[in-house]
């Protein structure tokens, strides 16, 4: 059985503010990118940021975790490792990161194009955006999990790419990861009944060829098995009665 906390009012004011806190952090971030920069650098001003809003980096020291966000470069799907990797055009960035604020953790990514991009890769990543839009809107008291689950799948797979299976999303709360588990692939009807005060992280990993992942060596970054690229968007989102209020906006 699952065991999904539901919110108080006092815990969702205080989530929406790590949310709105986290939503500036990466959006400084995004604008920061640029070729030539590497993945580390991107962490040093992830770090900076951090330090400047006063919160926590949630990931870091997480199982081990040794930086401030994951960043993921084409093929590399989720929990890249910032490191010496240099972005050059045509890349696709995803940044992934978490915050601790007032004792509540907000949880969000986005995956950038840097310079000019081929229109697959364009394509790649308006379309894993949207797939997290889709299920967002049928994050409601009412429905349930698979709603979400399918709403995802469905769409992406529509537009000819595949839903990651081995990475899911989570609720999120005074932890970084509560129940339930929200796979990003399922059938409608299926799973817990949706209730307001719920707080879910949605982040549905989309690859351009097949879903199959492995881990490398550095027991972290995920990368697609064929090498195609892949993208990654995830919200912090709270179940209201009058429906999703996306909470890293
Ligand atoms: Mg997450």
């Amino acid at each position: 059985m699952s065991d999904i906390r539901i919110k108080t009012l006092e815990e969702l004011i205080v989530l929406r503010e790590a949310g709105r806190i986290l939503a500036t952090i990466v959006a400084d971030l995004k604008s920061s990118l640029k070729p030539g920069m590497t993945t580390r650098d991107i962490d040093l001003l992830a770090e900076g940021l951090v330090v400047r809003h006063a919160v926590t980096a949630a990931f870091k020291g997480y199982r081990g975790f040794p930086a401030n966000a994951c960043i993921s470069v084409n093929e590399e799907v989720v929990h890249g490792i910032p490191g010496a990797r240099v972005i050059k055009d045509n890349d696709l960035v995803s940044i992934d990161m978490g915050i601790i604020h007032k004792g509540y953790f907000s949880d969000m990514a986005v995956t950038v194009g840097i310079g000019s991009l081929e229109a697959s890769r364009q394509k790649l990543i308006d379309v894993t955006r949207q797939a997290l839009l889709k299920g967002i809107a049928e994050a409601r008291p009412g429905n349930r999990l698979g709603d979400i689950s399918s709403a995802i799948q469905k769409y992406v797979e529509s537009k000819g790419f595949s839903v990651v299976r081995d990475f899911v999303g989570h609720g999120i709360g005074k932890d970084l990861h509560e129940d339930p588990e929200i796979p990003n692939y399922g059938e409608p009807h299926k799973g817990v009944l949706l209730r307001s005060g719920m707080v879910f992280a949605i982040e549905p990993m989309v690859n351009m060829g097949r879903f199959g992942i492995k881990i490398l060596e550095d027991g972290w970054t995920a990368v697609t098995i064929d090498k195609k690229p892949s993208a990654h968007f995830e919200h912090t989102v709270a179940i209201t009665e009058s429906g999703p209020m996306v909470l890293t906006e």
